[in-house]
């Protein structure tokens, strides 16, 4: 009788742990940081991750110490079945007062567990963190004055040891700037096509996220461009612009088809490409002197061309050509203009067959409408090298190719990169300014 009535007590307290133990679990909720280190500059945000595996987050209280002095930054309470939360808090140092030097953020985060007599399991945590506040010294070291429109630049300066990351922003376009050596930059820049003179930046940042901008002057050459009509057979619109289309779109009439391929496709085409040439990040130069043109060949259209097309004597469409065009022999060899590092080959809509080189500080080629490459993603070629065979795939009216030099991802005017004596005086001479050029 005694044992039954034992047994019954027993599995009475585990029935009862087993439906409200839960409530009074002990695992403390979790805090973490989505960054490492903590600089804090002029303004930033510190990301928190909170999380909580039992009842879930209860609060959260962040606090900030400097000295003797504190600041509450932040509190929020959260409702129930709240298990993961990010916290944003953005930080502004000098309109609270903090000084350079060590802060200290105290977190606390509470769940919503009844343990320790309902006020739940807390977690504390303290995150040292750096407040800086002045940006990177920066030192223009030489530049290149004089520009055509649509053309490229260099530089080269100096920062204080604390910068990150630097680059030269004109007008919207921005070009990354990499590091030389101690305290040293280098990078390349492109004018943009057809905006007139706009203003320089050379931008420097620090880790803390504070900026110092330097105004970069330069002499805008003028540099005339092109206008043509190009007529757009119906031979044209079979063998090249029906096949482009998608699935869903073959059934558009003639002058709709080719508006999409060329308007469109090609900005789709153009944002993937320069998305793909951004990526070019050697910091240092691969190539070795002047750019090769394809051997043979005659320049059928250059770069800053503007384009309208006519289908049956009617203007269907407009484009500028940001590269230049050379025709050659039908499948003649395509030679690497330069020392670089394949960076892409694959096929892109309007440019067909394509291969992208990066030949460092942020300088591609890229070489279109081949019938073939022969080279693959991540190899190094040497200037001169055959890397596919001209060919007409894509939108392409003939067998030709279709070079483009890009700066970070934007074309600029290839026939600048053939001549030895602008790429020494404009480029060189300013990328190795101790070798006196
Ligand atoms: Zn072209």
């Amino acid at each position: 009788m005694r044992t039954v009535y034992v047994v019954g007590v027993v599995v009475l307290g585990v029935l009862l742990a087993v439906v409200f133990l839960p409530f009074f679990e002990k695992k403390p909720p979790k805090v973490s940081l989505s960054k490492g280190s903590l600089k804090v500059g002029v303004c930033s945000e510190i990301t928190l991750n909170l999380e909580d595996e039992g009842r879930g987050l209860r609060d959260v209280s962040i606090e900030l110490f400097q000295g003797p002095r504190r600041w509450s930054l932040y509190r929020e309470v959260f409702p129930k079945g709240i298990a993961q939360k990010t916290v944003h808090v953005s930080l502004r140092p000098k309109d609270l007062g903090l000084m350079e030097g060590q802060a200290v953020f105290l977190v606390k985060v509470r769940d919503r567990s009844l343990w320790w007599f309902g006020k739940g399991n807390s977690q504390l945590v303290e995150v040292p963190i750096q407040v800086d506040l002045t940006p990177p010294d920066v030192e223009l070291v030489d530049v290149t004055r004089y520009v055509y429109e649509g053309g490229s630049g260099a530089l080269s300066f100096r920062t204080s040891q604390d910068a990150v990351e630097a680059m030269v922003k004109i007008g919207e376009l921005i070009f990354r700037a990499f590091r030389k050596g101690e305290g040293l930059w280098w990078g390349l820049f492109g004018v943009p096509y057809g905006k007139g003179q706009e203003r320089a930046f050379l931008e420097v940042r620090d880790e803390a996220g504070n900026i110092r901008q330097l105004s970069l002057p330069y002499t805008l050459l003028p540099r005339s461009f092109k206008h043509e009509e190009v007529r757009v057979s119906d031979e044209f619109m079979t063998s090249k612009v029906y096949p482009l289309l998608p699935e869903g779109k073959k059934g558009l009439q003639p002058e709709e088809a080719f508006r999409f391929i060329n308007e469109d496709m090609r900005r789709e085409n153009d944002a993937f490409l320069t998305k793909i040439a951004s990526e070019g990040l050697s910091a240092e130069p691969l190539w070795e002197g002047a750019f090769l043109q394809l051997p043979n060949s005659q320049v059928r259209a250059s770069y800053g061309d503007s384009r309208t097309y006519l289908y049956q004597n009617k203007p269907i469409g407009s484009s500028t050509h940001l590269a230049l065009d050379l025709a050659s022999t039908s499948r003649a060899p395509v030679l690497a203009a330069n020392s670089g590092k394949v960076l892409f080959t694959g096929t892109v809509g309007i440019y067909g067959n394509v291969v992208i080189l990066d030949h460092g500080l942020g300088l591609t080629t890229l070489y279109a409408h081949l019938s073939q490459w022969n080279v693959k993603k991540g190899e190094m070629v040497q200037k001169g090298q055959v890397i596919g065979y001209t060919g007409d795939t894509g939108f392409a009216g003939g067998d030709h190719l279709h070079f483009a030099v890009m700066i970070s991802g934007h074309p600029v005017n290839p026939v600048d990169w053939f001549d030895p004596k602008w790429m020494k005086e404009r480029i060189l001479s300013i990328l190795q300014p101790e070798a006196g050029g």
